[in-house]
C-alpha cells in the first residue's frame, strides 16, 4: 500500500510540547486528570502527558463508533475509568475528532461524574466532517478529509505503530 506522510513525528513532538506549555499553564499547575481514549490517542497522550510538569494522573476509557474506514453512527463503551474524578480537571485526549459523535458522547458521559470541568484536546481535527458542535479546547493539527492512520491511528487494527501520521492513496 502506498502511504503518504501527512505530519512527520518530528512536526507532532514540536506541537506536543507547544500544547503541553499551553495546557500547563492554562491549568496553573493545577492537577490534571488525562483520560486517554483507546486505543488511538495512546501514542499521543504519552507524549503529551511527558511534558506536562504539574501532577497528572492517567486514565482510560475505550469508546468505538468505527469499523473499517466508514462511520457506523453507532458508539460502543467497552472500558470506564478507575479514577474519582469528582471535583478534578478532566482533559479527555483523542487521537482525532471528525463528526463528533463519540467526544460528545465522552465528554457528557464524564460531566454527569462531577468533575471540576471537562475539556478535550485532540490530535487532529477533521473540522469539515463535524456533524455535532463540539470545539475541542486543543487541538495540535487541523487535518482535511482523509482517512489518515499512524501516530495511534489504525486501518482494520493496523498501522498504528507508524511514527507520523499517514494517509492512504
Ligand atoms: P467521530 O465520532 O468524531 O466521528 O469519530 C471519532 C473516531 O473515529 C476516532 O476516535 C477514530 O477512531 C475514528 N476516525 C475518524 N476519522 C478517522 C481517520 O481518518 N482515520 C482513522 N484511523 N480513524 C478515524
Amino acid at each position: 500500500m502506498d502511504i503518504k506522510v501527512l505530519i512527520t513525528e518530528q512536526e507532532i513532538a514540536s506541537r506536543t510540547r507547544e500544547l503541553a506549555e499551553q495546557i500547563q499553564k492554562d491549568y496553573n499547575n493545577e492537577e490534571i486528570v488525562i483520560v486517554c481514549i483507546l486505543k488511538g490517542a495512546t501514542f499521543f497522550a504519552v507524549e503529551l502527558a511527558k511534558r506536562i510538569e504539574s501532577d497528572t494522573i492517567i486514565d482510560f476509557m475505550k469508546v468505538s463508533s468505527y469499523e473499517g474506514t466508514e462511520s457506523t453512527g453507532k458508539i460502543n463503551f467497552t472500558l470506564d475509568i478507575s479514577e474519582d474524578i469528582t471535583d478534578k480537571n478532566v482533559l479527555i485526549v483523542e487521537d482525532i475528532v471528525d463528526t463528533g459523535r463519540t467526544l460528545a458522547y465522552v465528554k457528557k458521559y464524564l460531566e454527569s461524574k462531577n468533575p471540576k470541568n471537562v475539556k478535550i484536546c485532540t490530535m487532529l481535527n477533521k473540522k469539515e466532517r463535524r456533524v455535532i458542535d463540539l470545539n475541542p479546547e486543543y487541538v495540535a493539527f487541523d487535518i482535511p478529509d482523509k482517512f489518515v492512520i499512524g501516530y495511534g491511528l489504525d486501518y482494520d487494527e493496523k498501522f498504528r505503530n507508524l511514527p507520523y501520521v499517514g494517509y492512504l492513496e
